[in-house]
Formats: C-alpha cells, structure tokens, sequence
C-alpha cells in the first residue's frame, strides 16, 4: 500500500472522496484506504468510498450532493452521469434561527499603508475614474483616458492610473422600472469606490435617459471647484477638439487633488475584500475558498469588512447560512434576495442548474449543490452582518453577503459598487480574470495550474490538497499578502501584466 495513493475527504461523514493527483489514478490503484480503483478517475473527481444501491445519498462536505442513478461499486467514479441533483431548499421553509454562540476573538495590531478617504474609507490604489452616464459617450471617455495617460499623468507622479468607466447602459431603456434602480445604482457606487477617492468626475451626452446629476453625490466636497460633469452637447463646444480640451481641463482639477493624496498607516479594519470565485474546480471548495475563508475570518476578527456574493453559488446551501446570521431581518433579507434571483431565473425559463459549467464539471464539480457547498467555505465561520441588494454599497462592517450574479466580471463589478478595496479571486481551471480599479489576488485551488500558470496566479493554496500546507498557515499567509497589497508593496499579476476585464452591468430591467 503506497502512502501516496490517497484521496481527499471533505467531511467525516462522506461516502465520496478526491483524487488530489495530477494526471488522475489509474484503474486498479490499491488505494490507502483499501479499495481499489475500478476505473480511472481523473485529477479532481470524486470516487466512492462505500457500495451505493439506486437511490442513495452521495454524500460531500457532511451534505447531500446527489442520489445514485444506478448501484455505483465502492471504487468506481462518481460524477453527473451517475448522480441525480437534489431539488434545492425549499426557502419558505426554512425557519431563520440565528445561532451566534459568541462574538468572534478581536485580532488588533495588523495594518496596511492606504489612501483615507474623506468619507471614511479607504483606497488602495489612487485612481482617477472618469464615468459616463451612457455608452453614447465611450468614444470621448476612452479618447480623454489615453490622452490624460500620456500627456497629464506623467506630471502626477502619486496619482497611479486613470480608468474610463465605460457601461452599456443610460438610454434606450425603461428607466423608470423598479429593477432599473439596479444599474443605477451600480453606476453611481462605482464612482465612488475607495480606490477612486472621491474624486467622481462624468462625460455625460445630455439627452440621455440617465441624468448625469444622478451620479454626483447629493453634497460634493467642493462646491466651489467646477462642475464634475461635461456634458458632449454643450453648445459652449465647438467641435470635437474643445470637448476633449473641456475634458482634459475638469481631469487636471481632479488629479491635482488626487496627487496630494499621501498613504497613511491604517489598521485591517479600513479592509474591505471582495471574494469571489471563478473557474472552479473540485479542488476550490477544499483549499482555495477554506483559506480564502480563514482569511476572511482574520479581516472580521479584526474589524474589517468581507463581501462575499454569487446568489445561485450559495442558494443550495442557504440553509446553512442562515444560522450565521447576526439577526432574523439580516435572515431573511437573505432568503429575500434567493427568491429574488429564483423569479429572475424563472423569468428566463432557467433555473440554478444553469450555472455549473463544462469546465466545472470537467474539474470534477458535478453539480450546483456540491459547487455551493465548495463556495460558501470562502465565507469562513463569521457571522454575516448585512445583506446588500446587487449594486448597493456597504453600510455595516463584519462580513456581509452582497448578492450578485455569479458571473465574474459581474460579480467584480457589483463588488467594486459595493465598495471593495482589495479582490480576491479564487480558480481551480485558470482565468485571467483582473480588474483596472481594484487589485485581485489570484488564488490558485490546485499547484498544478499554479505552477503552470505561474505568472498568472498570485497564491497558491494547493499545498492544502498535498498536505504540505494547513489552511490555517496559508490563512494566514493570504491575509499578509492582502495586507501588502492593500499598502501597493506587492502588485498583483494582472496589474503586472495590465490585464484587465470591462465592467458588465447587472441589468435586469427591460430595454426600450
Ligand atoms: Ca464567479
């Protein structure tokens, strides 16, 4: 019996276990727990631990991840064509009982060097965003972008980069429909992100739906600085040239305030991490998103704040979470919003199965529920303090379930709404995933696409899967390397590399 012919077990009571292996195991591999291999299985799924008659439970992370379509043999491969998906918990009954044993242990004395905010927040990066209140303008933002890039930044040596935050929204579209509040919303708390610093300046056209006023705050800072938004059909504007010049003109106002900004010695508490996964694979629910959640339990502990999101991701494992909840109205706020996303699925005649991909399942995820059970761990032990609709901004500290969709870039992109300073993504199959106005730390879920993807991913937690590393010890290490990159000391890779995704608007409401 090789010691190396081992499998990975989620929880005590699984029937199913991992191969950790890359390149898989072949048939006939005497296993260390004694059962041989019936088939071979590759990196990442699971294999059977017990003889399973038609009908029985498979079981992962203590849960029920699917039924036996068929007797599946101690040995064989467990995977979707074997398995049927349970029906996903029935949310009016599930009954909100919060269960907070205690208030999790202060942890104090770890800080990072960032941008303080007059609002109270804090950046880690110092960023001119130039938004827009309709794609009518993009032309314009981008032209200005490149040019600011190359003649004005230059001169603002503590100013890091200008970003264009160019949507596809703010005409054409039913404005006033209730579910139109979320675009909205999103487009406006993206302005003001931390990393932005208050500095929100608008290229808006001018007879478009989304009235640019709504994007500025209701009481700037100085109302006696120009107006922060340039509007392309001015008649002041002759031609093109002056439009730009106007543009220029209202970006040098911006960045000299933003060039007087200095980092400052701030504690973790002024954290504010978004977690999100993407690219998922066996692995992920085993060691990137364990860390990814005892880090988000460090940043909690000590005062900070944690987003973690991807409504259909979490639905299959709301049941779970609900105990965590720091109240019933937090309870069921987030009940509200799985039914919310339930309806718009429905609407679209899909429903929560829709999410696993084929690289998902080519990774060993067989379905939605065992993807759920994988991607809550990132939401560690704490309790959940808030809940936030898609696009709102954070109002309360701890950790706090910001619904979006699961889609990355939609996701990130509510996140940036919602306030984050610093990203962490976790991907088992490999993505490029970056974002320009926010830092993301890549996680790798397995050392084989880390070492592959060597000059992609920022962290490697699948030492976790080898036994070489504990989740606690590399806990521990992304919570440094957050801090680090909070204080601009690390750079991420997709900064290194300047890969960067577009800013996807979660728009639920009609078009016109
Ligand atoms: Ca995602």
């Amino acid at each position: 019996m090789g010691k190396d012919n081992f499998l990975i077990k989620a929880a005590d009571p699984d029937n199913v276990a991992v191969v950790p292996h890359a390149g898989g195991l072949q048939a006939g591999v005497l296993l260390d727990n004694g059962i041989t291999l019936l088939e071979f299985v590759p990196m990442g799924h699971k294999v059977a631990l017990t003889d399973l008659a038609e009908g029985d439970r498979i079981i992962r992370y203590g849960q029920t991840i699917g039924y036996a379509l068929h007797p599946i043999y101690a040995g064989a491969w467990v995977n979707e064509l074997n398995m049927a998906m349970p029906a996903p918990p029935d949310l009016d009954a599930i009954r909100i009982e919060p269960q907070i044993a205690s208030k999790p242990k202060p942890l104090t004395g770890y800080t990072f060097q960032g941008y303080r905010n007059p609002d109270g927040s804090v950046g880690a990066k110092n960023v001119l965003g130039i938004t827009t209140s309709v794609q009518c303008v993009a032309g314009l933002t981008q032209y200005v972008t490149r040019k600011i890039k190359e003649e004005l930044l230059p001169q603002y040596p503590n100013v890091d980069d200008v970003v264009a935050l160019n949507h596809t929204y703010g005409c054409g579209v039913a404005i006033e429909a209730p579910a139109a509040m979320i675009p909205i919303r999103t487009i406006r708390n993206i302005a003001q992100n931390p990393n932005f610093g208050g500095e929100v300046m608008v290229i808006g056209l001018g007879c478009e739906k989304l009235r640019p006023e709504k994007l500025v705050p209701s009481a700037p800072e100085d109302r006696e600085g120009p107006s922060p938004i340039l509007y392309m059909q001015d008649p002041a504007f002759q031609g093109f040239q002056e439009m730009v010049d106007g543009a220029m003109e209202l970006a040098v106002h911006h960045l000299e305030k933003l060039n007087r900004r200095r980092r400052e010695t701030c504690t973790a508490a002024d954290l504010v991490v978004g977690m999100q996964c993407g690219g998922s694979d066996a692995f992920s629910g085993l060691t990137a998103n364990p860390v990814a959640g005892f880090a988000a339990d460090l940043i909690v502990r000590a005062g900070g704040s944690v987003l973690f999101s991807e409504v259909t991701e979490v639905r299959d494992a709301v049941h779970l979470l609900t105990p965590r909840t720091t109240d019933v109205a937090v309870g069921q706020a987030l009940i509200d919003e799985m039914k919310w996303y339930d309806q718009y699925l429905a609407w679209g005649q899909a429903d929560r199965s829709a999410n696993t991909t084929p690289g998902n399942k080519k990774g060993g995820l067989s379905n939605i529920v065992e993807k759920a059970l994988g991607s809550i761990a990132k939401s560690g032990t704490s309790p959940i303090s808030d809940v936030l609709g898609p696009g709102e901004k954070i109002r309360k500290k701890g950790l706090i379930f910001a619904a979006t969709p699961a889609s990355d870039f939609v996701c990130g992109t509510l996140q940036v709404a919602a306030g984050m300073n610093v990203h962490v993504f976790m991907t088992g199959r490999g993505t490029p995933y970056g974002l320009s106005m926010v830092p993301v730390i890549k996680v790798g879920s397995n050392s084989t696409l880390s070492s592959r993807w060597f000059d992609l991913i920022d962290f490697d937690a699948g030492q976790v899967a080898t036994g070489e590393k504990t989740i606690e010890a590399l806990g521990w290490a992304l919570f440094h390397l957050i801090l680090a990159v909070a204080s601009g000391e690390k750079t991420v890779a997709a900064d290194k590399l300047g890969l960067h995704n577009d800013l996807v608007l979660f728009n639920p409401g009609p078009l016109t």
